[in-house]
């Protein structure tokens, strides 16, 4: 089973093809690390198909399924689609989803993407974090804007929905402005079908889970790093609704660490989830800061 999905395949099967994270750099996450995780492997094609037959036992009608951990397609190209040939061979699926490395699916090329649609892929998770190339490199992120960019209008061509997950507070208190702006600008450019929003977590010692602390840490104790301030990311979803053009994109705060959980359509529903942040900003200090301390922190 992976140890991490996203929220909104909470139904689906969970397969697993590879262990941890092969990249494992990002200054924000080093999650699987602190989850016990901290090696990359990949699992074979005879490991993953007994566990498929497995679930066929148990879920045989399932209609979603999603393939973990944080880049599947680090098993290879013909692996990953056999795979999920045989996984559509064995259930009635409607949609199957992984994590998607921008820089794998890159490497991977256009041609294997299309390639990837055959074998029945239709939708990616895709970590764009942030649009801003100065934010992307301080985190390690290993992609750019522009590699975001071209990739998605692979993937439109092939026909797999994009997800991308937007981190606030990646910019910190000196940068989030040119965090948001470069983040609308590549959403507006390649207007994927989801948007979710997560606000950075800072996990450590009291994070309750124990395993190592996110690395970034180390950035903010040498002062190279400022966080945000929980009003600061409320106020950059703000300013993020505020710069996106009247696209088609769902958007979703589906997490528990949103301070507002705002979620719509762009096109429609822009104006009602502008009024529910502002809604919160007018509310006295005291109700705001006790909102804040409330949400806590948690994976
Ligand atoms: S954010 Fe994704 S790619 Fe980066 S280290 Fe974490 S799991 Fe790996």
């Amino acid at each position: 089973m992976p140890v991490i999905r996203p929220p909104s395949e909470w139904r689906s099967l969970l397969v697993r093809l590879t262990r941890g994270c092969r990249w494992n750099r990002c200054r924000f996450c080093g999650i699987y690390p602190h989850l016990g995780t901290p090696a990359f492997s990949v699992r074979t094609v005879d490991e993953v198909r007994h566990d498929i037959d497995l679930l066929g036992q148990l879920r045989p009608k399932a209609e979603t399924a999603f393939f973990g951990d944080a880049d599947p397609l680090e098993i290879g190209l013909a692996p990953f689609c056999e795979i999920a040939v045989y996984l559509r061979r064995t259930f009635p699926l409607k949609r199957l989803t992984c994590y998607a490395r921008a820089s794998t699916l890159s490497r991977l090329g256009q041609e294997s993407i299309s390639t990837l649609a055959r074998a029945g892929l239709n939708r990616v998770h895709i970590g764009l974090e942030s649009g801003d190339d100065r934010t992307l490199r301080f985190h390690r992120k290993g992609q750019s804007p522009a590699m975001v960019k071209k990739v998605a209008v692979w993937l439109k061509d092939a026909g797999i929905e994009i997800s991308f997950y937007v981190l606030l507070g990646l910019g910190g208190r000196d940068h989030w402005q040119e965090h948001i702006a470069g983040t609308a600008r590549v959403i507006n450019e390649t207007a994927p079908e989801f948007v979710r929003l997560r606000r950075l977590w800072l996990y450590g010692e009291d994070s309750g889970i124990g395993g190592a602390e996110c690395p970034l840490w180390r950035e903010i104790r040498a002062g190279t790093f400022v966080p945000q301030s929980p009003e600061g990311t409320v106020r950059e979803l703000q300013l993020l609704l505020t710069s996106l053009d009247d696209l088609p994109t769902f958007i979703a705060c589906d997490h528990e660490n949103n301070y507002v959980h705002v979620v719509g359509r762009l096109k429609e529903d822009r104006k009602v989830m502008l009024a529910e942040i502002e809604g919160f900003l007018v509310r006295p200090v005291a109700q705001r800061e006790a909102h804040y301390a409330a949400v806590g922190s948690r994976i």
